[in-house]
């Protein structure tokens, strides 16, 4: 844990971030909770969102609206191209080969399923084996789950260590003719940790095993490329990254894609419809049948103008300086245990407080308006992993500043004087 010693314990000191700047952006900040001003520290769960975002909402709901690819009226073609301009947005902000390479799903989950459906369901057969790890979210198990049962597959899980970090050695075990699909988390929302994925894929690549990252929690605070990735597919949902809710992407590989069946049949997927056959458009229309969340694609799109401009690299940065400082504070309090140490980790901490249930945390925190996620955070296996039904889990995000670690220090503490 040497890079703790480089943290500043000064609050509000960071030479290069202007964060009160970053929060005049944020309305929902200035929020007040039982009287005491907010303190949000669940971003991991849905970040917050700025007013240029809101604005872009505001205006399309305003002067923009109207259902796309179907009309030749002017609001028509308007919402069509603007939902078009936010699907490139996207491809730039993953740096993905072409556009026609995101097809916008309503979020993470759904996006998972729409590749178990698509590509599970027509390539994996009875005995094959798919690998997951122990760091993954429900919503990157159950899905496999499903489809190992209906085929008869096998799921193989990747264990972790003490610190919460994948062992890459029994990953690498894993591997036999059999392995037919990787899909892995690439931070974890439940301990922080930030995988290393690129070295994972490549592994996957030599033994030709596609795979699939689940970036929910990394594509807000870290630079993604799926070109230097190449992996088959990353998905991340757009309310973690200061958008809308409803709405996420699915990158996939143009050649993949094309290779898969539609996951959900209807209106914009078809090229032609008879009753004795239907043919299918070309991606990524095959795989948005029905009205796309039109409006929240766009605002996604805005989103992510905001956050390139302010830049995820300065975003990452200023995040770990503030997991640095709140990790340092953490440990001064005794009797509480950080959950995930890993060398390699986001803004996240999961901790518990001896002789405190984690839900006990999170009410009397409620009442001095800091706001922090407790549970299992739909990752019971870590849970199992590390022997506890549940965490307290203070996620950061760059608009998050020292002030509120200190307000969160001091609830904790007021916690351990209500309980113990
Ligand atoms: N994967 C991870 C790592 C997550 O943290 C989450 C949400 O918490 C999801 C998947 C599911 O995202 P959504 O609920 O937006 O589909």
């Amino acid at each position: 844990m040497n890079i703790l010693v480089e943290a500043s314990l000064e609050p509000e000191v960071s030479s290069t971030f202007n964060v009160e700047k970053i929060r005049a952006d944020f309305p929902i900040l200035n929020l007040k909770i039982e009287d005491k001003p907010l303190v949000y520290l669940d971003s991991a769960a849905s970040s917050q969102m700025p007013q240029p975002v809101i604005n872009r909402l505001n205006y399309y709901q305003t002067a923009q609206h109207a259902n796309i690819n179907r009309a030749v009226h002017y609001l028509s073609e308007v919402a069509t191209a603007e939902y078009q301009k936010a699907r490139c947005k996207l491809q730039q902000f993953v740096n993905a080969r072409e556009d026609r390479e995101i097809i916008f799903t309503s979020g993470t989950t759904d996006a998972i399923n729409l590749v178990m459906h698509g590509y599970g369901r027509k390539f994996i057969q009875a005995d094959d084996e798919i690998i997951l790890t122990t760091l993954e979210h429900h919503s990157n198990i159950v899905p496999w789950q499903m489809l190992a049962k209906e085929k008869g597959a096998k799921i193989r899980v990747v264990p972790i260590n003490e610190a919460g970090e994948l062992d890459i050695h029994e990953y690498k075990k894993l591997f036999n003719e059999r392995t037919k699909f990787v899909s892995l988390i690439h931070v974890s929302n439940a301990l922080g940790t930030i995988n290393p994925i690129k070295e994972m894929i490549a592994y996957a690549h030599q033994h030709d095993v596609p795979v699939l990252i689940d970036g929910a929690q990394a594509a807000p605070h870290i630079p993604i490329d799926v070109q230097e990735l190449d992996c088959e597919f990353y998905t991340f949902s757009a309310h973690k990254l200061c958008g809308p809710t409803g709405v996420g992407i699915l990158y996939g590989k143009a050649e993949m894609l094309e290779s898969m069946q539609p996951f959900k049949g209807g209106g914009d997927m078809i090229a032609s419809v008879t009753f004795a056959e239907t043919t299918y458009a070309e991606i990524p229309h095959k795989f948005e049948a029905g009205t796309p969340p039109i409006a929240a694609a766009i605002g996604f799109g805005a989103a992510v103008d905001y956050i390139t401009t302010i830049g995820l690299e300065p975003i990452a940065a200023y995040e770990t300086e503030l997991l640095n400082y709140a990790t340092i504070r953490m440990l001064e309090i005794p009797g509480v245990n950080i959950i995930g140490t890993a060398a390699n980790k986001a803004a996240v901490l999961s901790f518990t407080i001896d002789g405190i249930h984690p839900h006990d945390i999170g009410t009397i925190l409620n009442e001095d308006g800091i706001a922090v996620r407790t549970g299992h955070h739909c990752a019971q296996p870590v849970m199992q992993r590390f022997n506890v039904p549940a965490t307290s889990r203070a996620s950061f995000a760059f608009y998050n500043k020292k002030t509120e670690i200190d307000a969160l220090i001091a609830g904790i503490k007021t916690v351990q004087k209500v309980f113990l």
